[in-house]
């Protein structure tokens, strides 16, 4: 099987499962308030796959990026979007992020 093929079902793979559909490309990573968001999206997939981050784990990883850099910063300013390959609606997908982090609080 080609590699692109084999990619494109590991991303369909994410997509079933809920998680976000982030390649760690970090094509976006110039965002202008330095939101991790590789980092953040990693860790929501990790909790959401089951896989390997409990809930304590999550709240645990999250709470080691700086408060100033984590998903409840986002301005919204939109750059991220149009770096992202994936087209990754990544400010909305933030939101959720931060709604399991403070659901878990
Ligand atoms: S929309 Fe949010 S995450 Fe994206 S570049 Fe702007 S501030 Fe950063
Ligand atoms: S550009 Fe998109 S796919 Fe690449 S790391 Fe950022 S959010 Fe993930």
């Amino acid at each position: 099987m080609s590699s692109g093929k084999v990619y494109k079902q590991v991303i369909e793979k994410y997509r079933l499962a809920g998680a976000i559909a982030c390649t760690g490309c970090k094509y976006c990573i110039e965002c202008p308030v330095g939101i991790e968001i590789p980092k953040i999206f990693m860790m929501y997939n990790q909790h959401k796959n089951g896989t390997k981050f409990r809930d304590w784990q999550f709240t645990m990883a999250y709470e080691q990026i700086p408060e100033d850099h984590r998903a409840d910063k986002c301005i919204n300013c939109g750059l991220c979007k149009t770096k992202c390959p994936q087209k990754l609606d990544i400010p909305n997908l933030l939101k959720e992020v931060d709604a399991l982090y403070k659901s878990l609080k």
